[in-house]
């Protein structure tokens, strides 16, 4: 009798995950980004260093790996996104951009991944990517020699400026070089340095989004063509300190690569998105009313600020603003990372 009951409960339970697995046919059209960090270089608890996790289908990607990455996706989706992320776009080579770069490798891989790496950025990133690599050279070997596969520690970087840089299974990705580099603010020179900050704009199954990088945006910037008529635009900001107090001044130098709400606003006016959002917010402190009453004169349509564990759902017409989940229990099972 008992094994009848079991029988009928395993069938039960077969049956309601072949329905699952039904239904993520469906789920496949649909775009979820996850805020996983949305401040800056200033360490924040309520912000993450930069960081956005993007489900399209079957392609997980992390568009930049600030810090705390690693953590927040953890809580966002378990060991399970830990090792699913392949692939990781990087917008510019600022260390709260890149500091997790080698947790989406070596985490990624150690819990599981058992594909290689795929990593785009602009200039510079192959050498990063190289440094990164000897630094862990012994750590990987060690790891090898105890008996976690090799398989899932190698890494594809790829150089990007310009134009698309991936279009596999439905996703189509675009990078556009965006203003973010040092200048002399007297004369507003650019004061040369080799890389630069790219964009990224996501096509995928009718949905698009872009991601502006740290970007000081103004009428000649490349968001406002790449831009049109987008679905989610996710920009940065900056909202200048008042006064003349020297940290106040301190704070304020960086508007010359940094988009206040204004710039940001005329952005948004520019390209009408669905929904502006603002992500990389400077300071961290500052609220969604502050940025909402700085941008109004500017832009009158639909916008949202983003916070950390915000997650946007892209589902036929709709632009679902919600809550990520967390992930209570972090399952963890050792067979998976074996290869067994
Ligand atoms: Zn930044
Ligand atoms: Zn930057």
């Amino acid at each position: 009798m008992k094994i009848f009951a079991f029988l009928v409960l395993s069938i039960f339970a077969t049956q309601s995950l072949l329905a699952q697995n039904i239904m993520p046919s469906a789920d496949n059209d649909v775009m979820k980004i996850t805020f996983l960090g949305t401040g800056a270089p200033r360490p924040s608890t309520e912000r993450y260093g930069p960081s956005i996790y993007v489900e399209a289908g079957d392609h997980k990607i992390l568009v930049d790996a600030g810090p705390g990455m690693r953590e927040r996706l953890f809580e966002a989706g378990g060991f399970e996104a830990i090792s699913g992320v392949d692939h990781v776009l990087v917008t510019h080579l600022h260390f709260d951009h890149t500091v997790s770069i080698s947790s989406a490798w070596l985490s990624g891989w150690l819990f599981g991944r058992r594909v290689p790496l795929h990593i785009q950025g602009p200039v510079g990133i192959k050498d990063m990517m190289e440094n990164i690599k000897r630094a862990y050279q012994w750590d990987v070997d060690y790891r090898v020699m105890v008996g976690v596969p090799i398989e899932g520690t190698e890494l594809i970087v790829d150089e990007v400026s310009d134009g698309v840089i991936f279009d596999e299974g439905g996703l189509k990705i675009t990078a556009f070089p965006v203003e973010h580099m040092p200048i002399d603010m007297a004369s507003g020179e650019v004061l040369g340095l080799r890389g630069e900050t790219i964009g990224f704009r996501m096509d995928y199954k009718g949905h698009s989004v872009l991601f502006s990088g740290d970007t000081r945006s103004t009428e000649q910037s490349e968001i406002n063509n790449v831009g049109k008529d987008i679905d989610l635009l996710i920009h940065e900001v900056q909202v200048p300190s008042p006064g003349a107090t020297p940290e106040a001044n301190l704070a304020n130098v960086s508007l010359s690569v940094h988009s206040t709400p204004q710039q940001a606003g005329l952005v948004f006016e520019a390209t009408k998105p669905k929904m502006a959002v603002y992500s990389h917010i400077i300071p961290p402190g500052i609220t969604a009313d502050d940025l909402e009453v700085a941008t109004r004169p500017y832009y009158k349509g639909p916008m949202t600020v983003a916070h950390d564990f915000m997650e946007i759902t892209l589902s036929g017409e709709d632009i679902i603003i919600g809550e990520r989940l967390k992930q209570s229990d972090g399952k963890f099972e050792d067979s998976k990372v074996l290869g067994k």
